[in-house]
């Protein structure tokens, strides 16, 4: 059972996750859904339940790591399937271990926004439907307000709940798990002769391609153990993420991760790396290495088709060739050289005219290196001719792959600062703005702009 928090107050809500779910969002403004979403009322009908999981952290087993902070409180059946909701930092449960159960207002409000930005980029991720928050204090690096967040998702199993029953050497506990998963999640799979071995194929599948889209918006998720991957592909459990700003390809978003095992540049590995544990963990089910390896040979090829549609897309490109993937190479080579705004400079090339590179402006002046980028652009001018698009043709499909809104670390560092002074405005506004990536929007024009110098001093890192 949720344990209450005192005197609850609306934070925020998602209208966009309510209509999923069939809800008015003004309801979630009104006492009754306060208490229900902060776990002070439990409808009478609900059985809540906490789920344990293990997990590989930062590449070493980690055995039992908890539930998640996640209670979760039943699901609702709507249009699409039933969707669960589920209270995170509502108390302690059975597997909260030294932990308090509760969650800071700030890094809720972070997974808030985060979910719902990537939702609004097409990008697969679980939902967050609200924040309630409470002035109770809890102890973190200083004391900080306790907030709850639900979350939605048709289901939050990760790759460590499979890891939890192997290493303890309960086949029976795994089996009805992955047949629950496969029942409920992936019933075309049941055909198959092996359907174990088809469920570890399809979810390397899915998070190849979840990867790809994470590459291509330059998401970092920052903490990527196994216990936050998600069955279904979905990207889960927000911590300490970043979207790629000043372009490095080794750049770690997550202050605790000196080594940067979850770089930028190492995402689509360690997803792969992820995959093998699950696989590692579903071997009992599946029977043969050889099965296992073969259904894990998928990634590389998913990955790799998934992120070369995606470049296509990003730099409006509509036939693919072989000599295009130079072209994105070098690219990356001289936005990583010139440290060249990630976001910026995608929305930006969408401007060029293949005709008149005197008016590049906008893009080349995100370049220290400016002949650097002549060079590159009449490359990519070169190819634009084998197309057929016209550049405002063009520029209209780019604008609708490339944001001009992503979640930037001092944008979420405001609406926090603000919320913290009960003063939840900012939020709202961040979450319509972020809730429209691709628009032009141009009364938020402030929202598209580089990170102030004071956030180069803003460090995130893990749970909170
Ligand atoms: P994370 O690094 O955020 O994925 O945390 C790993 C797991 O540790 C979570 O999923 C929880 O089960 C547990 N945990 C983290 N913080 C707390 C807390 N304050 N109270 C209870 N459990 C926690
Ligand atoms: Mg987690």
């Amino acid at each position: 059972m949720p344990t209450p928090l005192p005197a609850p107050y609306f934070v925020a809500a998602s209208a966009k996750a309510a209509a999923l779910v069939e809800l008015d969002p003004a309801l979630l403004q009104q006492p009754d859904f306060i208490a229900l979403f902060t776990g002070n009322a439990v409808p009478h009908d609900a059985k809540p339940l906490s789920a344990v999981y293990s997990g590989h952290q930062f590449g070493v087993w980690a055995g039992q790591l908890g539930d998640g902070r996640a209670i979760l409180l039943g699901e609702v059946a709507t249009a699409a399937g039933p969707m669960e909701l589920q209270l995170k930092g509502a108390g302690l449960t059975p597997y909260s271990r030294m932990g308090d159960g509760r969650a800071v207002l700030r890094s809720s409000i972070r997974e808030f926004l985060c979910s719902e930005a990537m939702a609004a980029l097409g990008i697969p991720t679980t939902r967050a439907l609200m924040i309630t928050g409470s002035d109770q204090g809890v102890m973190r690096e200083t004391v900080e307000t306790s907030a709850v967040a639900t979350r939605m998702a048709p289901s939050f199993v990760r790759f460590g709940s499979f890891e939890h029953w192997f290493y303890r050497d309960k086949p029976d506990e795994l089996r009805i798990l992955a047949d629950y998963v496969i029942n409920a999640f992936y019933p075309q799979l049941m055909q198959e002769t092996n359907p174990y071995k088809a469920l570890l194929a399809e979810v390397t599948r899915r998070t190849a391609r979840m990867i790809a889209h994470w590459q291509a918006v330059g998401f970092m998720h920052g903490v990527m153990n196994t216990d936050n991957m998600s069955i279904l592909g979905l990207t889960l459990d927000y911590g300490p993420f970043g979207f790629m700003e000043a372009f490095d390809s080794q750049h770690i978003c997550n202050h605790t991760d000196q080594q940067g095992r979850y770089s930028y540049a190492n995402q689509p590995q360690i997803g792969h790396w992820n995959c093998f544990a699950l696989g590692q963990a579903l071997l009992p089910l599946i029977g043969d290495v050889e099965d296992a390896q073969e259904a894990l040979g998928v990634y590389e090829p998913e990955f790799a088709s998934k992120i070369d549609e995606l470049l296509h897309a990003k730099l409006g490109l509509q036939q693919f060739k072989d000599e295009d993937r130079a072209l994105f190479e070098a690219m990356f080579a001289l936005m990583h050289d010139n440290h060249v705004d990630f976001t910026q400079f995608f929305r930006k090339l969408g401007q060029l005219q293949v005709a008149q590179p005197e008016r590049d402006a906008p893009v080349r002046d995100l370049f220290i290196d400016r002949a650097a980028f002549d060079a590159w652009a009449a490359s990519y001018r070169a190819r634009l001719l084998q197309e057929q698009r016209s550049d405002s043709e063009r520029r209209l499909a780019m604008d609708l792959v490339n944001p001009k809104y992503v979640l930037r670390n001092y944008l979420a560092q405001v609406a926090i600062e603000k919320a913290q002074n009960r003063d939840f405005t900012e939020v709202a506004r961040l979450l319509e703005v972020l809730e429209h990536p691709f628009d032009e929007q141009v009364e938020h024009e402030a929202y598209a702009a580089l990170p102030p110098d004071w956030a180069s001093h803003l460090e995130v890192s893990c749970s909170s």
